[in-house]
Protein backbone atom coordinates (compact mmCIF):
# COMPACT_ATOMS: atom_id res chain seq x y z
CA UNK A 1 0.00 0.00 0.00
CA UNK A 2 1.06 3.88 -0.62
CA UNK A 3 4.01 2.70 -3.63
CA UNK A 4 5.40 5.91 -4.05
CA UNK A 5 6.12 7.81 -7.05
CA UNK A 6 7.79 11.03 -8.51
CA UNK A 7 5.89 13.68 -11.08
CA UNK A 8 9.10 11.91 -13.61
CA UNK A 9 11.76 14.67 -14.33
CA UNK A 10 15.01 14.78 -11.66
CA UNK A 11 17.64 17.35 -12.28
CA UNK A 12 20.32 16.41 -14.79
CA UNK A 13 23.85 16.00 -13.15
CA UNK A 14 26.11 19.92 -13.63
CA UNK A 15 28.53 17.70 -15.60
CA UNK A 16 26.00 16.51 -18.07
CA UNK A 17 24.05 19.55 -18.50
CA UNK A 18 23.61 23.58 -17.63
CA UNK A 19 22.10 22.92 -13.75
CA UNK A 20 19.20 24.35 -12.16
CA UNK A 21 17.54 25.57 -15.83
CA UNK A 22 14.59 23.79 -17.15
CA UNK A 23 15.88 23.86 -20.81
CA UNK A 24 19.94 23.85 -19.49
CA UNK A 25 21.73 23.27 -22.71
CA UNK A 26 24.16 19.90 -23.02
CA UNK A 27 27.55 20.07 -21.60
CA UNK A 28 28.94 16.81 -23.62
CA UNK A 29 28.47 15.61 -27.45
CA UNK A 30 28.04 12.43 -29.34
CA UNK A 31 28.75 9.49 -27.90
CA UNK A 32 30.05 11.25 -24.71
CA UNK A 33 26.62 12.57 -24.14
CA UNK A 34 24.93 9.52 -25.01
CA UNK A 35 26.92 7.61 -22.30
CA UNK A 36 26.44 10.69 -20.07
CA UNK A 37 22.89 10.58 -20.38
CA UNK A 38 22.27 6.64 -19.38
CA UNK A 39 24.98 6.90 -16.42
CA UNK A 40 22.76 10.10 -15.04
CA UNK A 41 19.47 7.99 -15.83
CA UNK A 42 21.24 5.03 -13.76
CA UNK A 43 22.19 6.62 -10.81
CA UNK A 44 18.87 8.11 -10.38
CA UNK A 45 17.70 4.84 -10.50
CA UNK A 46 19.75 3.63 -7.89
CA UNK A 47 18.52 6.66 -5.57
CA UNK A 48 14.91 6.43 -6.21
CA UNK A 49 15.34 2.91 -5.09
CA UNK A 50 17.83 3.90 -1.78
CA UNK A 51 15.58 6.26 -0.93
CA UNK A 52 12.00 3.68 -1.18
CA UNK A 53 10.18 5.12 -4.51
CA UNK A 54 8.43 1.99 -5.94
CA UNK A 55 7.69 3.59 -9.22
CA UNK A 56 10.18 4.70 -10.86
CA UNK A 57 11.32 6.74 -14.01
CA UNK A 58 14.51 7.72 -15.69
CA UNK A 59 14.35 11.38 -14.56
CA UNK A 60 13.62 12.55 -17.67
CA UNK A 61 17.51 12.80 -18.12
CA UNK A 62 17.52 11.70 -21.75
CA UNK A 63 15.96 14.94 -22.86
CA UNK A 64 16.31 18.54 -22.68
CA UNK A 65 12.26 19.29 -22.52
CA UNK A 66 9.46 16.96 -21.69
CA UNK A 67 7.57 18.18 -24.92
CA UNK A 68 10.28 19.49 -27.35
CA UNK A 69 12.29 15.65 -26.31
CA UNK A 70 9.79 14.13 -28.16
CA UNK A 71 8.70 16.28 -30.87
CA UNK A 72 12.22 16.42 -32.29
CA UNK A 73 11.95 13.08 -34.15
CA UNK A 74 8.45 13.61 -35.40
CA UNK A 75 7.80 14.98 -38.95
CA UNK A 76 5.42 17.57 -39.89
CA UNK A 77 7.40 20.34 -37.77
CA UNK A 78 9.52 22.65 -38.91
CA UNK A 79 11.88 23.68 -36.27
CA UNK A 80 13.59 26.39 -38.25
CA UNK A 81 9.99 28.19 -38.34
CA UNK A 82 9.99 29.89 -34.94
CA UNK A 83 6.88 31.33 -33.96
CA UNK A 84 6.70 33.75 -30.89
CA UNK A 85 3.51 32.19 -28.94
CA UNK A 86 1.79 32.81 -25.23
CA UNK A 87 1.97 29.91 -23.46
CA UNK A 88 -0.74 28.38 -20.88
CA UNK A 89 -3.14 31.19 -21.83
CA UNK A 90 -0.10 33.87 -22.36
CA UNK A 91 1.76 33.03 -18.66
CA UNK A 92 4.82 33.78 -20.56
CA UNK A 93 6.03 33.59 -24.00
CA UNK A 94 8.21 31.05 -25.85
CA UNK A 95 9.83 30.93 -29.29
CA UNK A 96 8.44 27.34 -30.23
CA UNK A 97 8.49 25.55 -33.15
CA UNK A 98 5.43 25.71 -36.35
CA UNK A 99 3.79 22.31 -37.12
CA UNK A 100 3.92 23.08 -40.97
CA UNK A 101 2.24 19.43 -42.37
CA UNK A 102 1.22 16.12 -41.57
CA UNK A 103 2.23 14.48 -37.98
CA UNK A 104 3.93 10.88 -38.56
CA UNK A 105 6.34 9.25 -36.24
CA UNK A 106 8.54 7.72 -38.45
CA UNK A 107 10.82 5.73 -35.81
CA UNK A 108 10.25 5.12 -32.52
CA UNK A 109 11.58 8.49 -30.17
CA UNK A 110 12.20 6.81 -26.55
CA UNK A 111 12.47 2.66 -27.46
CA UNK A 112 16.25 2.72 -26.50
CA UNK A 113 15.86 5.02 -23.32
CA UNK A 114 13.27 2.78 -22.35
CA UNK A 115 15.20 -0.59 -23.16
CA UNK A 116 17.86 0.61 -21.16
CA UNK A 117 15.79 1.55 -18.01
CA UNK A 118 13.93 -1.09 -17.92
CA UNK A 119 17.47 -3.51 -17.93
CA UNK A 120 18.76 -1.51 -14.83
CA UNK A 121 15.77 -2.26 -12.13
CA UNK A 122 13.61 -5.10 -11.28
CA UNK A 123 10.96 -2.47 -10.08
CA UNK A 124 7.75 -0.72 -11.79
CA UNK A 125 8.84 1.68 -14.43
CA UNK A 126 7.01 4.61 -15.29
CA UNK A 127 7.60 6.49 -18.32
CA UNK A 128 6.33 10.01 -19.37
CA UNK A 129 5.19 11.86 -22.66
CA UNK A 130 3.80 15.00 -23.00
CA UNK A 131 0.27 15.07 -22.93
CA UNK A 132 -1.61 16.07 -26.60
CA UNK A 133 -3.43 19.50 -25.42
CA UNK A 134 -0.08 20.72 -23.65
CA UNK A 135 2.15 19.48 -27.13
CA UNK A 136 -0.72 22.06 -28.38
CA UNK A 137 0.23 24.71 -26.19
CA UNK A 138 4.17 24.62 -26.47
CA UNK A 139 3.80 24.49 -30.41
CA UNK A 140 2.32 26.65 -33.03
CA UNK A 141 -0.29 25.24 -36.10
CA UNK A 142 0.41 26.58 -39.31
CA UNK A 143 -1.19 23.02 -41.03
CA UNK A 144 -4.09 21.32 -38.88
CA UNK A 145 -6.04 24.86 -38.39
CA UNK A 146 -7.71 24.00 -34.92
CA UNK A 147 -6.26 22.85 -31.66
CA UNK A 148 -8.78 19.61 -31.60
CA UNK A 149 -7.55 18.82 -34.71
CA UNK A 150 -3.84 18.91 -33.77
CA UNK A 151 -4.16 17.35 -30.59
CA UNK A 152 -6.20 14.26 -32.30
CA UNK A 153 -3.15 13.81 -34.48
CA UNK A 154 -0.35 14.34 -31.66
CA UNK A 155 -2.64 12.08 -29.81
CA UNK A 156 -2.18 9.44 -32.95
CA UNK A 157 1.44 9.45 -32.60
CA UNK A 158 1.35 8.92 -28.74
CA UNK A 159 -0.15 5.90 -29.02
CA UNK A 160 1.85 4.30 -31.30
CA UNK A 161 4.96 5.73 -28.90
CA UNK A 162 2.89 3.94 -25.88
CA UNK A 163 2.46 0.99 -27.43
CA UNK A 164 6.01 0.22 -28.48
CA UNK A 165 7.30 1.31 -24.84
CA UNK A 166 4.40 -0.82 -23.29
CA UNK A 167 5.91 -3.75 -25.12
CA UNK A 168 9.52 -2.58 -23.87
CA UNK A 169 8.13 -3.36 -20.25
CA UNK A 170 7.07 -0.28 -19.14
CA UNK A 171 4.06 -1.09 -16.14
CA UNK A 172 2.77 2.33 -16.30
CA UNK A 173 2.74 5.41 -18.85
CA UNK A 174 2.09 8.73 -17.71
CA UNK A 175 0.81 11.60 -20.21
CA UNK A 176 1.89 15.27 -18.54
CA UNK A 177 -0.81 17.55 -18.81
CA UNK A 178 -0.51 20.96 -16.83
CA UNK A 179 -2.46 23.07 -19.21
CA UNK A 180 -5.59 20.85 -18.28
CA UNK A 181 -5.46 23.61 -15.44
CA UNK A 182 -5.37 26.59 -17.82
CA UNK A 183 -7.85 25.27 -20.42
CA UNK A 184 -10.58 23.69 -18.34
CA UNK A 185 -13.52 23.82 -20.86
CA UNK A 186 -11.16 22.53 -23.52
CA UNK A 187 -10.45 19.48 -21.06
CA UNK A 188 -14.15 18.66 -21.40
CA UNK A 189 -14.44 19.60 -24.53
CA UNK A 190 -11.85 17.55 -26.29
CA UNK A 191 -8.75 17.20 -23.72
CA UNK A 192 -9.72 13.81 -22.36
CA UNK A 193 -11.13 12.66 -25.85
CA UNK A 194 -7.44 13.35 -27.17
CA UNK A 195 -6.28 11.48 -23.94
CA UNK A 196 -8.23 8.61 -24.59
CA UNK A 197 -7.33 8.75 -28.26
CA UNK A 198 -3.73 8.35 -26.98
CA UNK A 199 -4.40 5.43 -24.42
CA UNK A 200 -6.28 3.31 -26.87
CA UNK A 201 -5.48 -0.15 -26.34
CA UNK A 202 -2.81 -0.06 -23.67
CA UNK A 203 -3.06 -2.93 -21.12
CA UNK A 204 -0.56 -1.05 -19.05
CA UNK A 205 -1.51 1.37 -16.00
CA UNK A 206 -2.25 4.78 -17.50
CA UNK A 207 -2.15 8.38 -15.93
CA UNK A 208 -2.52 12.31 -15.94
CA UNK A 209 -0.08 14.84 -14.68
CA UNK A 210 -1.72 18.08 -14.08
CA UNK A 211 -0.12 20.40 -11.75
CA UNK A 212 0.60 24.42 -11.25
CA UNK A 213 4.10 23.84 -13.32
CA UNK A 214 7.44 23.74 -12.63
CA UNK A 215 9.38 25.66 -10.06
CA UNK A 216 9.97 28.77 -12.33
CA UNK A 217 9.42 32.33 -11.68
CA UNK A 218 6.77 32.60 -14.31
CA UNK A 219 4.49 29.79 -12.18
CA UNK A 220 5.33 31.25 -8.99
CA UNK A 221 4.40 34.98 -10.34
CA UNK A 222 1.24 33.30 -11.66
CA UNK A 223 -0.06 31.06 -8.81
CA UNK A 224 -0.25 34.45 -6.60
CA UNK A 225 -3.21 35.88 -8.68
CA UNK A 226 -5.01 32.49 -8.09
CA UNK A 227 -6.72 33.80 -5.14
CA UNK A 228 -6.97 32.10 -1.46
CA UNK A 229 -8.04 28.99 -2.94
CA UNK A 230 -6.98 26.98 -5.95
CA UNK A 231 -10.59 25.45 -7.36
CA UNK A 232 -9.24 25.12 -11.52
CA UNK A 233 -9.10 20.99 -10.56
CA UNK A 234 -12.74 21.43 -9.43
CA UNK A 235 -13.63 22.16 -13.06
CA UNK A 236 -12.15 18.78 -14.43
CA UNK A 237 -12.26 16.31 -11.75
CA UNK A 238 -15.79 15.13 -12.45
CA UNK A 239 -14.87 14.34 -16.65
CA UNK A 240 -11.41 12.95 -15.15
CA UNK A 241 -13.44 10.73 -12.71
CA UNK A 242 -15.60 9.49 -15.61
CA UNK A 243 -11.98 9.24 -17.91
CA UNK A 244 -10.74 5.82 -18.74
CA UNK A 245 -6.99 6.95 -17.29
CA UNK A 246 -6.44 4.47 -14.32
CA UNK A 247 -4.26 7.34 -11.76
CA UNK A 248 -4.34 11.32 -11.80
CA UNK A 249 -1.13 13.52 -10.05
CA UNK A 250 -1.74 16.13 -8.42
CA UNK A 251 -0.23 18.90 -6.60
CA UNK A 252 -1.64 19.07 -2.81
CA UNK A 253 2.30 19.87 -0.64
CA UNK A 254 2.07 23.99 -0.14
CA UNK A 255 -0.60 24.58 -2.64
CA UNK A 256 -3.85 26.27 -2.21
CA UNK A 257 -5.88 23.40 -3.51
CA UNK A 258 -8.84 22.91 -1.07
CA UNK A 259 -8.34 18.91 -0.66
CA UNK A 260 -12.05 18.30 -0.22
CA UNK A 261 -12.01 18.92 -4.25
CA UNK A 262 -10.05 15.07 -3.89
CA UNK A 263 -14.04 14.28 -3.16
CA UNK A 264 -14.99 14.94 -6.61
CA UNK A 265 -12.62 11.83 -7.63
CA UNK A 266 -13.32 8.94 -5.91
CA UNK A 267 -13.20 6.09 -9.07
CA UNK A 268 -8.86 6.96 -9.43
CA UNK A 269 -5.69 6.10 -7.93
CA UNK A 270 -4.32 9.39 -7.15
CA UNK A 271 -0.90 10.19 -6.75
CA UNK A 272 -0.77 12.73 -4.10
CA UNK A 273 2.12 15.52 -4.66
CA UNK A 274 3.42 15.56 -0.90
CA UNK A 275 7.12 17.57 -2.18
CA UNK A 276 7.01 20.99 -3.31
CA UNK A 277 9.17 21.94 -6.35
CA UNK A 278 9.70 25.30 -5.48
CA UNK A 279 12.68 26.84 -2.94
CA UNK A 280 15.73 25.14 -1.42
CA UNK A 281 13.86 23.85 1.33
CA UNK A 282 13.72 20.24 2.18
CA UNK A 283 10.49 18.57 3.77
CA UNK A 284 10.84 16.45 6.77
CA UNK A 285 9.27 13.41 6.39
CA UNK A 286 6.62 14.20 9.16
CA UNK A 287 5.59 17.17 6.82
CA UNK A 288 5.47 14.65 3.95
CA UNK A 289 3.14 12.16 6.12
CA UNK A 290 1.26 15.23 7.28
CA UNK A 291 -0.05 15.94 3.80
CA UNK A 292 -0.52 12.27 3.13
CA UNK A 293 -2.80 11.96 6.03
CA UNK A 294 -4.76 15.29 5.20
CA UNK A 295 -5.24 14.14 1.41
CA UNK A 296 -6.30 10.41 3.04
CA UNK A 297 -9.03 12.52 4.92
CA UNK A 298 -10.95 12.30 1.46
CA UNK A 299 -9.17 9.67 -0.30
CA UNK A 300 -9.08 5.57 0.96
CA UNK A 301 -5.50 4.58 1.71
CA UNK A 302 -5.61 2.14 -1.03
CA UNK A 303 -6.06 4.72 -3.65
CA UNK A 304 -2.95 6.72 -2.37
CA UNK A 305 0.63 7.04 -4.23
CA UNK A 306 2.65 9.18 -2.74
CA UNK A 307 4.59 11.88 -5.36
CA UNK A 308 5.98 14.97 -6.14
CA UNK A 309 4.22 18.15 -6.74
CA UNK A 310 5.49 18.24 -10.26
CA UNK A 311 8.74 17.46 -11.82
CA UNK A 312 12.22 18.32 -9.99
CA UNK A 313 14.09 18.51 -13.08
CA UNK A 314 15.00 22.55 -12.55
CA UNK A 315 16.09 22.49 -8.92
CA UNK A 316 19.40 21.45 -7.66
CA UNK A 317 20.93 17.97 -7.30
CA UNK A 318 21.24 17.65 -4.12
CA UNK A 319 18.26 18.84 -2.68
CA UNK A 320 15.71 16.85 -5.56
CA UNK A 321 18.00 13.96 -3.95
CA UNK A 322 17.16 14.67 -0.21
CA UNK A 323 13.21 15.39 -0.92
CA UNK A 324 13.21 11.84 -2.89
CA UNK A 325 14.66 10.64 0.31
CA UNK A 326 11.91 13.05 2.54
CA UNK A 327 9.08 11.36 0.15
CA UNK A 328 10.20 7.91 0.69
CA UNK A 329 10.60 8.25 4.22
CA UNK A 330 7.26 9.87 4.72
CA UNK A 331 5.22 7.49 3.20
CA UNK A 332 6.72 4.67 5.34
CA UNK A 333 5.99 6.89 8.22
CA UNK A 334 2.39 6.98 7.26
CA UNK A 335 2.15 2.88 6.04
CA UNK A 336 3.67 2.16 9.67
CA UNK A 337 0.60 3.63 11.04
CA UNK A 338 -2.21 2.12 9.19
ZN1 LIG B 1 4.00 19.34 -13.39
Amino acid sequence: MLETTIAGSLPRPDWLAEPEKLKGGWKLSGQALEDGKRRAAAEWLRHEEEAGIDILTDGEVFRIHFVHGFLEKIRGIDWQKKTLMGIRDNRYQLEVPTVTGPLSRPAPVHLEEVKFTRAQTKKKLKFTLPGPMTICDTIADAHYGSRPAMAMAFAEILNQEAKDLERAGVDVIQFDEPAFNVFTKDVKDWGIEALHRAIDGLRCTTATHICYGYGIQENIDWKKTLGSEWRQYEEIFPALNASRIDQISLECAGSKVPLSLLGLIPDKQLMIGAIQVTGDRVETPEEVAATLRAAMQYVDAERVLPCTNCGMAPIGYDVALAKLRALGAGAALVRKSL
